[in-house]
């Protein structure tokens, strides 16, 4: 929000009427420049205030979503230049791109390979989320036939078709509509034509020229055309661009709130060597991109580029955590060994993970630390032998096994007297220190 209470307040009826839940149109107007209520909570408000304080109060970068559904790709609305200041609320997408060149099988197994490319990390679920398809065939059937194939393979996937041949773009763009695909390739030599595609369809449109001079005039022409989502492409190749125009794009829109660029960024970053071509993804994940296109996707790369990923679109402020409770790894008996550990994701994933490879049925007493991990935990006080007992007596684990054997972490070890003190009646086996070696302690006690 761009104007101050004062300001908001002098575009309100000043009646005092109450409706708001406010006592006074004041206090509405203070806490409306705070973004802590909707104007929407003022019946009487003016269709002028409205529209004054709609501007004010549009994110500095537009918000919207490219596909439909579960997996749709919520892009823009960033409020902070840096993570630490707040937090990234939305992923940068990944796109793999292929060619309409390909023959089709080609092509099927592509888009088959990104639908497929889904995995969970941390509880959360990662994947390549978008197929972007370059229109090289020159030929407009083919283009329509590839996008349609594209479009049956990867039926819940993101589309980008990358086109600056209007008239193909117009075929394809009516043949996956209803996917609310990106029609990217707007310049300035066919800007109206493909903005008039892009208003006729409602589908996002990509923006590309050389240099943020001209790509702000650019983006300036066809929001004069009816176009509201865009995304933009500043021709940024190498490391270097990537990051100076992306800073320059993100800077320019939130501390100047310059509309003109305060939408999206895409990077397309194709490499024939995969390793270069991750190296360069990562600098354009790390700086600002919204969806970065690829050349290709391998395990091992997508491995790196989503956890890349994930670390900057985490909350800095809050730690990953899941539910304090008793887990079931496998379907564990009275007599299965009972675990404990802390409830940061990492360390639930990677314990509760290493449980399943042993392939011992075990219960798994996962404990609220905050979200810490085992030792941050017991060094923060949170993890001590008072807590872990109080726990273990309130969670009810006791009417579950049949024995009194809790085994902790190695790293605690330091714990086992005292919880022996404070859990009468129950033995305290301390396992081993490192995640890894779960397995092989686990097999041995059978
Ligand atoms: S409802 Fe509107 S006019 Fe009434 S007090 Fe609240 S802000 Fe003022």
């Amino acid at each position: 929000m761009a104007l101050s209470g004062v300001e908001i307040f002098k575009l309100l009826p000043k009646t005092n009427c109450k409706k708001c839940g406010f006592p006074t149109c004041l206090a509405f107007a203070m806490k409306l420049a705070q973004a802590g209520v909707e104007l929407e909570k003022c019946p009487d408000v003016s269709e002028e205030a409205k529209r004054v304080l709609g501007e004010a109060s549009a994110p500095p970068i537009r918000t919207f979503a490219l596909g439909i559904g579960e997996k749709a790709v919520k892009m823009g609305g960033e409020t902070v230049l840096f993570r630490h200041d707040k937090k990234f609320f939305n992923p940068c997408a990944l796109a793999l791109n292929l060619k309409d060149t390909l023959s089709d099988d080609e092509i099927a197994k592509l888009a088959s390979e990104v639908s497929g490319s889904e995995m969970e990390r941390v509880g959360q679920k990662l994947r390549v989320d978008a197929v972007s398809i370059e229109y090289a065939s020159n030929d407009s059937r083919r283009y329509e036939a590839v996008v349609k194939l594209v479009a049956e393979k990867a039926p819940f996937t993101a589309i980008i078709l990358v086109c600056k041949d209007a008239a193909a773009a117009e075929t394809a763009v009516k043949a996956v509509a209803s996917r609310k695909p990106l029609l990217y390739g707007a310049a300035s030599d066919n800007a109206d034509a493909m903005a008039a595609i892009a208003k006729a369809h409602k589908i996002p449109l990509g923006v590309c020229a050389e240099g943020l001079e001209a790509l702000s005039s650019l983006t300036e022409k066809i929001k004069s055309l009816g176009v509201d989502d865009m995304v933009l492409d500043s021709g940024a190749k190498t490391a270097k661009e990537i990051i100076e125009n992306n800073t320059q794009i993100r800077r320019s829109a939130l501390k100047k709130n310059f509309k003109p660029l305060g939408y999206p960024i895409i990077n397309f970053v194709l490499r024939a060597d995969p390793a270069v071509e991750s190296a360069i993804a990562s600098v354009a994940i790390a700086k600002y991109s919204s969806i970065v296109v690829i050349s290709s996707i391998e395990k091992w790369k997508n491995l790196a580029l989503f956890t890349l990923r994930q670390n900057i679109y985490t909350d800095p402020q809050v730690p990953m955590q899941v539910e304090q409770k008793i887990y079931k790894v496998g379907e564990p008996a009275p007599e299965s060994p009972l675990l404990i550990t802390t409830n940061f994701s990492l360390t639930y994933f990677i314990v509760s993970g290493e449980v399943e490879n042993s392939k011992v049925p075990t219960w798994l007493a996962v404990m609220d630390c905050e979200g810490l991990s085992v030792l941050t935990a017991w060094a923060a006080g949170k993890f001590t032998a008072a807590k872990i007992s109080q726990f273990i007596k309130e969670s009810g684990v006791e009417g579950q096994i049949g024995h009194k054997e809790l085994i902790i972490p190695g790293q605690v070890a330091i714990l086992s007297g005292a919880l022996e003190d404070k859990l009468e009646g129950w033995k305290i086996t301390v396992g081993p220190r490192e995640a890894n070696s779960i397995p092989t302690f686990l097999k041995q006690r059978k």
